[in-house]
């Protein structure tokens, strides 16, 4: 992934493609690797980094979802579970199977919850990933050391899959290349092209890293890009109505001591009615999550206080050693981009559906909004099926369902950090033999390392230090504090490979300290 010369290129005026994506999260990026792979010209433009925004911040979960189940909400369970088992199957290097205990603390919960597990194994079919099982109580603490005994009369063992958000989208950009589209960081949609017809025939953009601004012709152009919808919709038309509703949902992330062992905790009903979930994730626990309301949508939400008090809360009620503000080693937020409601649906966020809609408007903009991380595939496979369609595109049948992602390896997931990189390992171990110097660590107490930042930098794109701490490497979301130790090693090394001058490198250190204070508690 060489951005300077594949921007230069773009930049041109010369390039035309079938399918241009605005937004590089989850869902614009599974449009990318959908078209490529059905052999149509794709170019993906994403305005920060690849997965900035909502899809760095999930709860790490490729999961049919068990609370849309008790909501009713088959049909998007049965999608979900289906998604999940493709998911874990196409790229096994990054989800991995993860057992989740519901401790029961009353005398019917234990059937009530294996009666609901069993249904949600029966709706997985072939692609399940293990049986849900009623364990005693003695079990539940063998296998959650941390939760409370007082009370606990046994529990439910069910299974979902786990995964690295970041990684996933940057895994999805090298697999859009490596079936020959283009993505590119950093370059801001600002205008759409129209023809005489008053079809959308492209988009006016800017390249964010020189500033030069350019036009890109297109059949189609796909609007993917979540919580800003609406501002790319008002591009095409200022009558266009409001398509989603942001919400936020708050992460903790605090020592794997406070669950102990390798199981996840699911709470299934907080004090608001929500699921709060203890997900163990590249040894620590990530604990979460919330959902409210905003107005406003941005790249870099801050979690309010009263959410991190209601996670510390909600979450010390079942943790015997309960976690306090100073435990929280960081601290992350995420905008759902719901699909505004319809008439019949609730006003609540937690009541509106996690589905994804499609709008296709008269001059051809296809937007997409809703959905999940897990469903990112079939949403994918839905919209290039209205985008050949739109742009009069040769018709050709959707690959993804069966199509190994970039890295694909079958590995221990459990061999520290490198498990990420999948089949790419091998280049990094080559990079550390050729250089001692690649092998050492950032940081005493991780075991992120400097051959991690050259890869990143030379084969993820990476621009900036908190490219590389916040969604290469995870250490802004595992420790925001050792992250800011880390953070001028970091700058050097970038500023060496991409010939940067010592100013750079202290602009650079500066703006990642001030971002990561944000994902700081005091
Ligand atoms: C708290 C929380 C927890 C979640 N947990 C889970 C989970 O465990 N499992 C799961 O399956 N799902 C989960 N989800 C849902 C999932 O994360 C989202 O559905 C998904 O990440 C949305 O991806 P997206 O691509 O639509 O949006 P985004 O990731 O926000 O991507 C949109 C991109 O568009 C870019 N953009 C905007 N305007 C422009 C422009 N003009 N030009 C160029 N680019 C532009 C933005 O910079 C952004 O990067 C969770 C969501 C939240 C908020």
């Amino acid at each position: 992934m060489k951005r300077e010369e594949l921007a230069a290129e773009i930049g041109s005026g010369r390039y035309e493609s079938d399918v241009i994506v605005i937004g590089g999260g989850a869902t614009g990026l599974g449009v990318a690797v959908d078209a490529a792979s059905r052999g149509y010209r794709v170019l993906l433009l994403e305005q920060d980094d690849f997965s900035k925004g909502t899809s760095s911040r999930s709860t790490k979960l490729v999961h049919g979802g068990v609370r849309y189940l008790a909501q009713g909400d088959v049909k998007l369970v049965i999608e979900a579970l289906r998604e999940r088992g493709r998911m874990r199957r196409n790229a096994p290097h990054l989800v991995r199977d993860m057992r989740f205990i519901i401790g029961n603390y009353k005398w019917w919960e234990r059937s009530f919850y294996t009666i609901g597990l069993t249904c949600y194994d029966l709706l997985a079919g072939k692609l399940g990933l293990g049986r849900s099982l009623p364990l005693s109580s003695s079990r539940i603490t063998r296998e959650i050391p941390g939760l409370k005994r007082d009370g606990l009369m046994g529990g439910v063992v069910y299974h979902d899959g786990q995964f690295d958000d970041s990684r996933m989208a940057i895994s999805l950009a090298q697999t859009a290349f490596d079936y020959g589209g283009v993505c590119l960081n950093y370059v801001r949609v600002d205008g759409l092209e129209k023809d005489g017809s008053g079809r959308v025939c492209g988009v006016r953009a800017v390249d964010l890293l020189n500033g030069r601004d350019f036009t890109v012709r297109s059949r189609v152009v796909v609007n993917a890009t979540g919580v800003f919808i609406d501002d790319v919709m008002g591009m095409d038309s200022r009558q266009a109505n409001k398509k989603v509703r942001p919400s936020q949902g708050v992460h903790l992330v605090v020592d794997r001591k406070f669950l102990g062992g390798d199981s996840a905790l699911m709470i299934p009903k907080t004090r608001d009615g929500r699921v709060l979930f203890g997900v163990p994730w590249h040894d620590k626990v990530v604990l979460g999550t919330t959902d409210t309301p905003l107005n406003q949508a941005s790249l870099e939400p801050c979690a309010l206080e009263e959410e991190v008090d209601f996670i510390l809360d909600q979450a010390g009620q079942y943790l015997a050693m309960q976690p306090k503000r100073s435990d929280v080693l960081s601290v992350f937020a995420g905008l759902r981009p719901l699909a505004a409601p319809t008439k019949g649906e609730g006003q609540k966020t937690k009541e509106i559906s996690r589905s994804h809609k499609i709008y296709q408007s008269d001059s051809g903009l296809l937007t997409i909004t809703g959905g999940k991380w897990t469903t990112y595939r079939e949403m994918a496979e839905e919209v290039v099926d209205r985008a050949i369609g739109i742009g009069g595109l040769e018709r050709r049948a959707c690959v993804t369902a069966d199509m190994k992602l970039h890295g694909y390896a079958v590995q221990d997931p459990e061999s520290g950090w490198d498990y990420v990189y999948g089949s790419d390992r091998e280049q990094l171990r080559l990079l550390e033999q050729a250089d001692a110097t690649n092998k050492e660590l950032l940081h005493p107490d991780y075991t992120f390392r400097v051959s991690h930042v050259l890869w990143a930098v030379r084969e993820e794109m990476a621009q900036t230090v908190e490219d590389v701490l916040a969604r290469r490497v995870r250490a802004l979301f595992l420790d925001a504090r050792a992250a800011i130790e880390m953070a001028p090693r970091v700058a050097a090394i970038l500023a060496s490979e991409l010939g940067k001058s010592n100013e750079w490198v202290n602009e650079q250190v500066t703006t990642f300290n001030k971002l990561a204070k944000c994902y700081l508690v005091k």
